[in-house]
């Protein structure tokens, strides 16, 4: 069976070393004085409960899966409950959450890196709490000050639990298309609260829809009022409790909303994946009545932060399990001579193969780590920065690298934990390994929260293009700042070179498609995949040369330094060099696409 254990050395140096965490916190009033004894403490903690609680309960979870009773109770698999109530107890839903409704109010920084943990130990158990945490953002910006005081205290706790209700049979990718409604109650003594909606539908495909872990279940709805304008523009998001809360906080009557299956899917098998009935169910508007999306989107954009760290979580969790088993698992010699003449044969990490998949993993999982943790960083500044201009800047960046976090990190820790699958040979194919889980239960995280040909579109056609290449232009700027300061050291010729090449294709590429554009719609949809992966590289090829600098500058290298620098060294000789495909492929324009006929598929 696979192990997991925190990788706190890496997690520590991205924080304080490439990022200065400590520095960038003192000029954040709100998280003055937490200094790295304290962010420390915290990663320890959440390493042990990751490793000792969580992570000993992920194969358990796919082999019992969930099951379901003619009521529509579901009963997770063996231990989740329970670990779900200490995780609540422990204070690990309230982390960085706001002290007034009972957070902790640590970073988002420190936040981030536990939540890599948790789902590198198990993410199917994960998704029980997942979303509460995107409901309760949702409901801090768009929430009524009764809504705020009722539901967001037992969110921060875990007691309860929420769920995002969008996906309807007929309705996946275009919302546009949803037909669940929600009609006006006149008078109504049993809904508990004023002004509540009786909502009808079938929802499909909601995650942790019913379970056994929390309390009560607050699911965040989309639905059409009566005479709805058509399409997105006529949405409306509702708040549906599984159980109504009484005046005094606690659950009161049942509500009608029910579990009416659940989907048999290929992976998370101990996650609930529920089609979801409303059946006169009561809710409430968040928000204003047709502007559902914009209070969505608070959500759906912390939820796609947060399946970036399902597959970063899983990619770690897989590399680690796969270099232990290179080092030890015996097939063949080195082809420059034995290494180890007393044995059998030598460890297949001799092997140049098994290095490429082994470091191709590396620079994935680790590249990843450090635009997570930059991400993190960038949310903390965005809320808390004394000077406007600084948030705003912030929150641009943001919006720029969510699709990019949200796709890259789960098409690159998808293919992070089918090599290490590869790596364990016929044993990875085996369940013993975990391998074949981890496989299956990352391929999801490509899928939901928009697919992540989806999240190329919006990364083009929304934050690209639409504000014609401003916000691109601070990650630009970013990234020429850096490549300036190397001016002078040799040493850094070998990064800063492939850099700066990088930085002009991408500024002309961008300029190209958005003159395209103009004359042909199916440019952009042509060129969004490849332009995520490019500026994906872009970002990577970045923090890959900033690691190997601070690499270079260490006065003695250790083991995991020295380890940092060959990694970049891989990076840009043997992954970087497909951005000149996807130039090339971007170039070649929506043509060979849309000439090919229907009938010739
Ligand atoms: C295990 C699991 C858990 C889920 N959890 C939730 C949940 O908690 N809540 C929830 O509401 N939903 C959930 N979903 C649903 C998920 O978000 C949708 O499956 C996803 O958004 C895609 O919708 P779809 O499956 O209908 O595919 P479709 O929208 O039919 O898309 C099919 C294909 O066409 C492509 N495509 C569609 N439209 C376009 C376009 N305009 N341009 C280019 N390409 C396009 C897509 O990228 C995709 O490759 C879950 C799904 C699964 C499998």
């Amino acid at each position: 069976m696979p192990t997991y254990t925190a990788p706190l050395r890496d997690m520590r140096f991205v924080m304080f070393d490439l990022l200065e965490a400590e520095k960038e916190l003192a000029t954040l009033p709100r998280h003055v004085g937490i200094d790295r004894d304290t962010i420390d403490a915290v990663l320890e903690e959440a390493a042990r409960f990751a490793s000792t609680v969580v992570q000993p309960l992920n194969a358990v979870g796919d082999i019992e899966g969930c099951a379901i009773d003619a009521d529509g109770n579901v009963r997770t698999p063996t231990g989740f409950a329970d670990a779900y109530r200490r995780f609540g107890a422990d204070g690990w839903p309230a982390l960085s959450c706001d002290p007034a409704y009972g957070g902790q109010g640590l970073p988002v920084l420190i936040n981030n890196r536990v939540y890599e943990m948790f789902n590198s130990a198990n993410q199917a158990w994960l998704m029980y709490s997942g979303l509460s945490h995107s409901a309760y953002e949702c409901l801090v910006e768009f929430g009524t000050d009764e809504q705020k005081r009722v539901y967001l205290p037992k969110l921060v706790s875990g007691q309860w639990s929420g769920t995002m209700c969008l996906t309807e049979a007929q309705c996946g990718t275009d919302l546009g298309l949803i037909r669940t409604r929600a009609e006006p109650v006149a008078d109504d003594a049993h809904a508990g609260a004023p002004g509540a909606y009786s909502l009808t539908g079938t929802k499909i495909f909601i995650s942790a829809g019913e379970h056994d872990c929390a309390e009560n279940i607050l699911h965040l709805v989309l639905a059409r009022l009566p005479g709805a304008p058509a399409g997105t523009r006529g949405i409306s998001l509702f708040l549906v409790p599984k159980f109504l809360p009484t005046a005094d906080g606690g659950v009161g009557a049942r509500n009608g909303i029910r579990a009416a299956s659940l989907e048999h899917k290929m992976g998370i098998h101990g996650n609930a994946t529920c089609v979801m009935n409303l059946d006169n169910a009561r809710g409430w508007l968040i928000g204003e009545p047709h502007k559902g999306m914009p209070a969505m989107f608070v959500m759906m954009n912390s939820a796609r932060l947060g399946v970036g760290m399902q597959s970063l979580g899983q990619a770690e969790m897989a590399l680690q399990n796969a270099i232990a088993y290179a080092r030890d698992r015996l097939q063949g010699r080195a082809a420059h001579g034995a290494q180890q003449p007393d044995r059998p044969a030598d460890p297949i990490l001799v092997h140049p193969d098994v290095r490429r998949m082994l470091l191709t993993g590396k620079a994935w999982t680790e590249g990843g780590r450090a635009l997570a943790t930059w991400v993190a960083q960038l949310t903390d500044r965005s809320r808390a920065h004394p000077d406007a201009a600084v948030r705003t800047e912030a929150e641009e960046l943001i919006a720029l690298l969510t699709p990019i976090v949200k796709a890259s990190l789960t098409d690159l820790g998808h293919e992070t934990c089918n090599l290490a699958l590869q790596v364990f040979g016929g044993h990875g194919y085996i369940r013993e390994s975990g391998m074949e889980q981890c496989v299956r239960d990352a391929r999801i995280n490509m899928i939901y929260e928009g697919t992540n040909g989806i999240q190329a579109l919006d990364l083009l056609g929304r934050k690209v293009l639409h504000d014609r290449g401003a916000r691109l232009g601070l990650l630009l700027g970013r990234v020429r700042d850096f490549a300036k300061a190397q001016a002078g050291e040799a040493r850094m010729d070998e990064f800063v070179a492939p850099l700066a090449t990088l930085l002009d294709e991408v500024a002309r590429v961008s300029a190209e498609i958005g003159r395209d554009a103009a004359a042909d719609p199916d440019v952009v949809g042509a060129a969004a995949t490849p332009y995520l992966r490019l500026l994906t590289h872009l970002v990577y090829a970045w923090l890959w040369a900033r690691m190997a600098r601070l690499a270079l500058d260490a006065p003695a290298p250790d083991a995991f330094l020295r380890g940092k620098l060959a990694t970049a060294r891989f990076y840009y000789a043997h992954l970087l060099p497909e951005s000149a495909a996807l130039l090339a492929a971007i170039r070649s324009g929506p043509q060979t696409l849309m000439s090919a006929e229907a009938d010739g598929f």
